[in-house]
Order: C-alpha cells, then structure tokens, then sequence
C-alpha cells in the first residue's frame, strides 16, 4: 500500500505517515490495529484527491522532470474573445441618409445605393463611410483577423514543423534561421505587431480621413451661413430699391457693397477661429484615439503570446487546430459545438504529434535554455 504514495510524481513525501507507522519504540505499542487502519485509510484518500488533482492540472503527462513541464488545461483551445467578435457582427448602426438601422456587414454597402434612392449626393456617403471604417468595431475585427492567421500558423508549425516556410516572420535573418525555427520562441508577438502596424496606419487614416471631412463639412456650413445673411440682406435691399432704373441699380449695388464690406472682416475672423479651434481640437481626438489604438495592439499581442504558450504542450494539437479553423470559417456557434463534442481529449489517448517536429520542438527549446 505505501508504495501507491511513492510512485505519485510531484506530490511532496509526506512523511507522517512512515513516522506514524515506525513509531518511536514507547508509543507503538500503545497504539492499536484499528487506529493505524483509520490512519492510513485517511492518508491514502488524501493522497489520491492529490493526485486526481495532478492528473487534472497535467502535472501527470509526462514523468520526467514534472515541474518543469507547463500546466496543460485541456481548454486552453477556447478564444473566448471570438463569442464577443462574432456577435458585434450582429449589431446595427444608424444610416444617417435613411435614418434605418442597418447590420453592420451590410453597412458599407448600404450607403451608396442609399444615397442613390434617396435622391443624394453620393459626398454624403463620405463622413459616414470613414467614421464607420474608424470604429473599434472594424479595429476588433481586422484584429481578430490577423491572430487568425498567424495563431492557425504557428499552431500549423508546432504540429508539422515542415510548414514553418510558410508562416510569417519578421525575426529570422535567413530562411536557414527560419527553417531552424528561430523565431518560434517568440511566440509570432514580432509578426503580430508588423502586421498591427500596418493595420493600424490604415485604421488612422481612416480616422484622420473622418476628422477632415466633418472640418470640411464645419466650414462649409459656415460660408453657407454668410451667404444666406447676403441674401437676406439683398432681398430687403431689393425692397427698398424696387426701381428697374439706373439709380435704383446703383443704390441696390452700394449697399451690396457697403454691407460686404461691413462683414468681411467678422466673417474672416469667425472662419479663423473656427478653423483654429477644429484643428486643435482634431488633433487632440486623432491623438487620444492613436495612443488607444497603440495600447489595445500591445494588449492584444500580450493575449495573443499568452493563448500560443497554453497551447505548445497540447497533444491534441491537430483538433486545436481543427477547432480554430472551424471558428474562422463557420462562426462561434459551430466551434462551440465542435468543443463540446471534441474535448476534453482522454488523457490515455496517444500523443499524436509528429515525432521530427517534437525533436525540434526540443531543439529550440534547449537553444533557449
Ligand atoms: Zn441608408
Ligand atoms: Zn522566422
Ligand atoms: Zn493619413
């Protein structure tokens, strides 16, 4: 019996037990059958609550060297993320042309024929196009993209290390390096945040895009406003001076003129300062959103390091792949499905990965020690 405890791996010797049962000589003998019974029944049940424990945080998987294994969830496949991703998809937004709730897939699309119907200048679409395309809605899902890509592929690599020529790398200096997988310990961050970057110089541009065109459409409405007053000023001119002759016309022209003359400078310095305000204030928005930006793409590459490193150890590697492939290409509904019915993997399945792959798999490892 006592050697059930020795051969559980990771448990620290408990001990008390072997001194309970040698004893000390005196007090051995005081101690009867049935109460060293009841004593090594309860050790042994702790023992094995213990071990289940073990078996369940992983420890078990592999028995040389057990601390220095990772702990394996069996879940660590789940991009709990990609619930919130797929039903942001669902929520609509206000069309500003027809004043409908529109799907949000559906909404740069909608805007042109919108205006189309609805008797507009297709320069309507712009505003509304450019603050859509600037949302963090359209940032979550080209995000959500890109660690689609790269977390299939290096997933790919960790479980075939022959498609490792195919997955993105900004670190390696030579396809050599590439090919010895120096780059793997970096868990795809560097690769994450080029393509982040570019992402990001787009969604920016966007932004600056929006912000440029609501100025415009500010100062437009501005002189739209000035010209308005001159025509209201004309029309009681007019009045005033209804006569089809030449002093008539020429009092009417004088007083154009005179009232020109009047607002041209509070016109000027009203389209000044507006103009100044707006820049200041643009510029604060498009830096406030740029360091937002910036710091959701660091967050995001830390999360994303994070969901690869759960994931290196797993034996089941190919149905994680499988799983995340589903997720991309049919949606949360069908993944969860997949998971319920896929995982958890038993753990006396055999380790399916490719035995070249493991070796280098260690290689690299051991280059990192
Ligand atoms: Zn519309
Ligand atoms: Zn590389
Ligand atoms: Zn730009």
């Amino acid at each position: 019996m006592q050697m059930e405890i020795a051969e559980i791996p990771n448990i620290p010797a408990q001990g008390f037990l072997n001194n309970f049962l040698q004893g000390n000589g005196e007090d051995g003998e005081e101690i009867n059958e049935q109460a060293v019974a009841q004593a090594r029944d309860a050790m042994l049940r702790q023992a094995r609550q213990q071990v289940e424990q073990a078996v369940q945080n992983g420890v078990l998987q592999r028995q040389e060297a057990p601390n220095r294994r990772p702990r394996i969830d069996p879940y660590s496949h789940i991009f709990e993320k990609a619930r919130n991703i797929f039903r942001q998809r669902e929520y609509t937004e206000i069309c500003g042309i027809c004043n409908q709730d529109i799907v949000r897939t559906e909404f740069l699309d909608h805007l042109e024929p919108c205006a189309q119907q609805n008797g507009k200048d297709v320069k309507e679409t712009h505003i509304p196009k450019y603050r859509f395309l600037s949302t963090n809605y359209m940032l979550d899902q080209k995000m959500f993209a890109i660690r689609d890509e790269l977390e299939i592929e290096f997933l790919e690599v960790l479980w075939d290390k022959e498609t490792v020529h195919k997955m993105h790398c900004v670190l390696c200096k030579t396809y050599n390096e590439h090919l010895n997988g120096d780059c793997v310990p970096n868990l795809q961050k560097q690769a994450f945040l080029q393509k982040m970057d570019q992402m990001l110089n787009l969604h920016m541009c966007y932004y600056e895009t929006h912000l440029e065109l609501k100025k415009e459409r500010e100062i437009e409405q501005i002189r739209q406003a000035h010209e308005n007053e001159f025509e209201k000023m004309q029309k009681e001119v007019d009045q005033r001076f209804p006569s089809d002759n030449v002093i008539a016309e020429q009092n009417r022209q004088a007083e154009y003129r005179d009232f020109r003359e009047r607002v041209a400078e509070p016109n000027a310095k009203e389209l000044q300062e507006y103009m100044a305000h707006a820049n200041e204030e643009y510029r604060r928005q498009y830096e406030f959103k740029k360091r937002q930006v910036e710091a959701v793409a660091r967050r995001e590459a830390e999360l994303m390091k994070e969901y690869l490193l759960s994931n290196v150890c797993r034996k089941d590697l190919n149905k994680v792949i499988e799983y995340r492939k589903i997720l991309r290409d049919q949606g949360w509904e069908a993944a969860e499905e997949f998971d319920k019915s896929t995982f958890p993997t038993p753990q006396n399945v055999p380790d399916a990965r490719n035995e070249e792959t493991r070796k280098w798999l260690g290689a690299i490892g051991r280059r990192q020690d």
